[in-house]
């Protein structure tokens, strides 16, 4: 009996201490499928250390943040941002990540605190998360000392290079907690044990689509020079860049072109500023400088050219030989000449050259023939 209360009073000693002092934070893993996986210097799955930092931005939310990431993390990323509210791991922690220099990305694991939100709740998370991850990868309780342990990003500016950002030592004094304050809470965290829960099966975020405005379902668009693959991964022949085509599906990175039927990615395709307008050529000539109805009997006595505009250089599409007379309508001065308008035998109105205009057109000062 007493034996049973012995074993029964350590069983619910075990769980005391197994529980939580503070609620669990959960590790959301939401990873941006396109981020690369580059192994860390010791290897695929071997950190060093656990890089820390804070967002440095006071409004942006923890899903404010993830989205930024998933479409900008060609410039940089971390491998997860914590909030009062959760923690979100956007990239696999077994390989490295772009968040602070050269010397830190080869060998750390970045964890940021997000501003927005209660800073006390959100700082316990962040300190929940960052000790998850070095028991998980046997990272010993050392901090802001050598390439083991726990650095902020301010230490491995001052120490390693190739990064300027001072965080998170400003946010956290502000807030009441000083470098020797997050030491003492890191200790006390790690030698507790962290109550993190990472039952959330990891699931591959799809970034949100970062489509221009423009780029979209009937836009005509030119596929660029500096294009290289289809979406397919197949090469883009040399003849199909430079030439317009037109949007027939769109997705998150790329478009669909009707033309040639095939996925091309956004970046090599440019939206062409505006509709393309084929404006047929107008003929190049001028008004008449006179003409006016009148009807009449144009007789011919030189051979005159007939066109289908009273312009000189309008096309001559036939003539008039001496003797033939036309039945005419009107009449125009134009280019020093004098035009006769009638209708051809094949139904189709022209113009006979009829003679000299006078230098102020206002009289057949020459005529070709004879007028009734
Ligand atoms: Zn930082």
């Amino acid at each position: 009996m007493k034996k049973l209360t012995t074993l029964f009073l350590a069983a619910l000693m075990t769980v005391s201490v197994a529980l939580p002092a503070s609620a669990a934070v959960d590790i959301k893993k939401q990873h941006i499928s396109s981020v690369p996986k580059m192994a860390y210097k010791n290897g695929i799955g071997k950190p060093q250390v656990i890089v820390l930092h804070e967002t440095a931005n006071n409004n942006a939310s923890i899903e404010n943040e993830v989205s930024y990431m998933s479409r900008n993390w060609q410039n940089a990323f971390v491998h997860a941002f914590v909030s009062d509210k959760r923690a979100i791991e956007i990239a696999d922690t077994n390989y490295s990540a772009w968040g602070a220099g050269p010397e830190a990305n080869k060998i750390g694991i970045h964890v940021e605190l997000v501003r927005k939100g209660n800073f006390k709740q959100a700082y316990n998370n962040w300190l929940d998360t960052a000790v998850y991850y070095a028991k998980q990868y046997k990272i010993p309780m050392r901090f802001n000392a050598g390439k083991s342990g726990f650095v902020t990003h301010a230490y491995v500016t001052n120490h390693w290079g190739g990064t300027s950002h001072q965080d998170p030592v400003a946010w956290l004094k502000q807030n009441g907690v000083s470098m020797g304050q997050l030491e003492k809470d890191l200790k006390a965290k790690y030698n507790k044990g962290t109550s993190v829960d990472v039952s959330t099966p990891p699931v591959t975020h799809t970034p949100a689509p970062n489509v221009p405005s423009n780029l979209k379902v009937g836009a005509k668009v030119k596929v660029l020079a500096s294009a290289k693959t289809y979406a397919s991964g197949q090469r883009i022949p040399q003849f199909i860049k430079g030439r317009n085509y037109t949007i027939v599906q769109t997705k998150a990175e790329r478009v669909r072109l009707k033309e040639i039927n095939s996925w091309v990615y956004n970046r090599d395709v440019e939206v062409l500023k505006a509709p393309v307008v084929v404006v047929k050529p107008k003929p190049n000539y001028k008004k008449p400088n006179r003409q006016y109805a009148e009807k009449g009997i144009y007789t011919a006595n030189t051979t005159v050219a007939i066109k289908y505009s009273p312009f000189v250089r309008a096309n001559q599409v036939a003539r008039l030989t001496p003797g033939e007379s036309v039945h005419y309508r009107r009449v125009a001065f134009s280019d020093g000449y004098v035009w006769v308008q009638y209708m051809r035998s094949i139904g189709r109105l022209a113009w006979a050259c009829a003679g000299q205009a006078s230098a102020d057109n206002s009289k057949n000062a020459d005529k070709y023939g004879t007028f009734k």
